[in-house]
């Protein structure tokens, strides 16, 4: 699994070591109630052995501000914080706070930067066949957490990541993002795109600006996301749309999914995927009382539809991809797949893309 290997290969070395040889990590810069530490990994590219999917990824923030409620990422970042609370003395100002605040704020609130990760993708191309395999196998930046969070702004880690992948030619690479930051790296972004394949997946399950504030409410305004995808596709960028997770009986109407098409439509998205909601316990443990709280009519609905299992019936998720089909058709827009044309009918970029919509389905 993508983030269990990438909290595998974090180590929770941090300066400065402690007198009693104990470590913790730095706190780098706080910002408002968000507290930044620094994280230093062996590695940042998780291949697709350790991503068990057919690509490969880089996270550079560990933890994300924009908190989504049905975000299923928040549990790596317990689990790193409580290998941090082992490591650590409980109750070291130093350390990850776990005893704070509930996990799953802590992973909005208590962001880890991986510094060094734009030298270590240095490092990892140098290595023999890996920038090879970057020729025949995606790399993926921001399969666990965004990697254009309000963090970015400050840290400038994506950025240094994509310099150094636009240095290379005839690789993969896909971004997945919430944020119109991204567009504030086009000029690095059209230097990928001239060497190598480049594509953004850009994700948006509502135009409801209300709907959007009450489920996401840190992150950017369906409106910027899709200024950002106009940006993008006017610079010659491949950009998509993941309307991932779709959230049953919340943005699922007809009408909803009508007015998402055609908006992104009208922004010029190349192309457009849609997957439900799929509830692993994690999200569950953050989500069900979310929808308690805000949707308390939807409350049983909910436990009935996830009772047996993570995903919602095979029915609804047939009927969602059906409707899709039906209004992307009419809208003009492909449905579940790149559309690079005639002249690139890539039976593999469909492939790889339903894979990676599998994955993403649980989290973006
Ligand atoms: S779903 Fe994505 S953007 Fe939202 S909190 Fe999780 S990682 Fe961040």
């Amino acid at each position: 699994m993508d983030i269990k290997a990438e909290q595998e290969q974090t180590t929770l070395f941090a300066e400065p070591e402690r007198p009693d040889g104990r470590r913790v990590l730095p706190v780098i810069e706080e910002q408002k109630d968000i507290r930044y530490f620094a994280a230093t990994p062996r590695s940042v590219m998780n291949g697709p052995k350790a991503t068990g999917m057919g690509f490969w990824s880089i996270n550079p923030y560990i933890g994300c501000a924009f908190g989504c409620a049905y975000c299923y990422a928040r549990y790596a970042h317990r689990y790193t914080a409580e290998r941090l609370s082992t490591a650590a003395d409980h109750g070291d100002a130093d350390a990850l706070p776990t005893d704070e605040m509930p996990p799953w704020l802590a992973f909005e609130r208590r962001i880890m930067i991986k510094r060094e990760a734009p030298e270590l993708v240095r490092r990892a191309l140098a290595r023999p066949g890996t920038l090879e395999a970057l020729r025949r196998e995606t790399v993926v930046i921001g399969t666990a957490t965004d990697p254009y969070q309000p963090a970015e702004r400050r840290f400038r880690i994506t950025r240094g990541v994509l310099e150094v992948l636009a240095e290379q030619t005839g690789i993969r690479v896909a971004i997945i993002t919430k944020s119109p930051l991204v567009t504030r790296d086009v000029d690095v972004l059209r230097r990928i795109n001239e060497r190598s394949r480049l594509t953004i997946h850009i994700s948006l399950i509502t135009v409801d600006r209300e709907i959007a504030r009450i489920l996401e409410p840190r992150a950017p305004t369906p409106e910027a996301r899709l200024r950002a995808i106009a940006r993008l596709r006017a610079n010659g960028i491949e950009t998509g749309v993941n309307c991932m997770p779709v959230l049953p009986g919340i943005t699922d109407a007809p009408e909803m999914i009508e007015e998402l098409v055609r908006s992104v439509k009208a922004a010029d998205a190349s192309y457009i995927s849609a997957c439900a909601l799929r509830l692993q316990a994690t999200a569950r443990d953050r989500y069900l009382p979310f929808i308690a709280a805000e949707f308390p009519e939807l409350a049983k609905k909910y436990s009935r539809a996830y009772a047996t299992g993570y995903q919602v019936s095979e029915k609804y998720r047939d009927g969602l991809a059906e409707r899709f089909k039906i209004v992307c058709a009419r809208n003009g827009i492909a449905f579940g797949r790149h559309n690079r044309g005639a002249d690139d009918d890539d039976e593999d970029e469909e492939i790889e893309l339903e894979a990676m919509s599998a994955q993403l389905g649980l989290q973006i």
